[in-house]
């Protein structure tokens, strides 16, 4: 059983409104064992406005959990940060990891050409499968970086945005050949990410906010995930990604299913940058 989440969100991130603290509570009500906070930190986020987005106030971040943990010693509080990795951030990046003590580090590709794929200007005047495979190159040099982290988050993210995707969520529905489609296209270039990961002692994440979004499937995609088995990784660490309190551990029973039916009999929980096992 999954007694843990691992991608949570909270004001501290742009894009949630919900206090730490409520959170918190919540995962004790879930009766987890221990919640891993993972902020946003992107650096160098495009603002049309002029407002900084995506920058985390790490003192206050830290300060945050230090309260937090001696109101609610029931519970395991560790600091982990969601950090969005492009070329031209990369010593920013580097710098942050080194000057912190985080628990946990995942990172993540959300910009590729300074434009976020959940935005439909990503994907006008190219087409899907250029477009797709932009995402999956800019990965491929983030993992390259030289940033040292734990896990990469949500491999596939660009799929849930294409914009027959889009139209599908509009109306409700889902398309599993589709989606199957759009993964197999891409396997050389996800393999090549993994071989890296793999070597490099680092792993990856079942992230539950696809099941959330609707595409009735994770992120990665099944057959990503059985590609990583196959190769030999190991490190799986189960986050639901999510940004308010009814969405933390989402489908979480389902994640456990799914893991072992692509042949995983653990998942992982980082401490110290540390990693710990733990059976599905
Ligand atoms: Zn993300
Ligand atoms: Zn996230």
């Amino acid at each position: 059983m999954i007694q843990s989440d691992n991608h949570v969100h909270t004001a501290f991130s742009t894009d949630s409104t919900t206090p730490m603290e409520d959170m918190l509570k919540r995962a004790i009500e879930l009766g987890f064992t221990s919640i891993c906070f993972t902020d946003h930190m992107d650096y160098g986020f495009p603002s049309e406005d002029g407002k900084i987005e995506f920058l985390l106030d790490t003192p206050a971040y830290f300060d945050e959990m230090k309260r937090l943990e001696k109101i609610y010693p029931q519970i395991q509080i560790r600091r982990g940060i969601e950090l969005g990795i492009k070329e031209d951030v990369v010593d920013k990046c580097i710098n942050l990891v080194c000057e912190y003590k985080f628990d946990f580090i995942i990172a993540s590709t959300h910009l590729v050409d300074n434009t976020d794929p959940y935005f439909d200007t990503y994907w006008q005047g190219i087409d899907e499968k250029s477009a797709i495979l932009k995402y999956y190159e800019a990965t491929l040099n983030n993992v390259k970086s030289g940033v040292n982290f734990d896990v990469y988050g949500h491999i596939d993210y660009i799929t849930r945005y294409t914009p027959y995707m889009k139209k599908l969520r509009k109306d409700n529905l889902y398309d599993d050949i589709y989606s199957l489609k759009n993964v197999e296209s891409f396997l050389d270039i996800i393999e090549e990410i993994f071989k890296i990961l793999i070597y490099n002692g680092k792993g990856i994440e079942i992230n539950t906010g696809g099941l959330k979004y609707g595409t009735n499937h994770p992120n990665p995609h099944e057959r990503i995930l059985k590609l990583y088995h196959e190769l030999g990784g190991e490190i799986i660490t189960v986050g639901s990604d999510a940004h308010e309190t009814k969405h933390l551990g989402y489908d979480f029973n389902k994640a456990s299913h799914i893991l072992k039916s692509c042949g995983f009999k653990y998942y992982t929980e980082f401490t110290e940058r540390i990693s710990k096992f733990f059976l599905l």
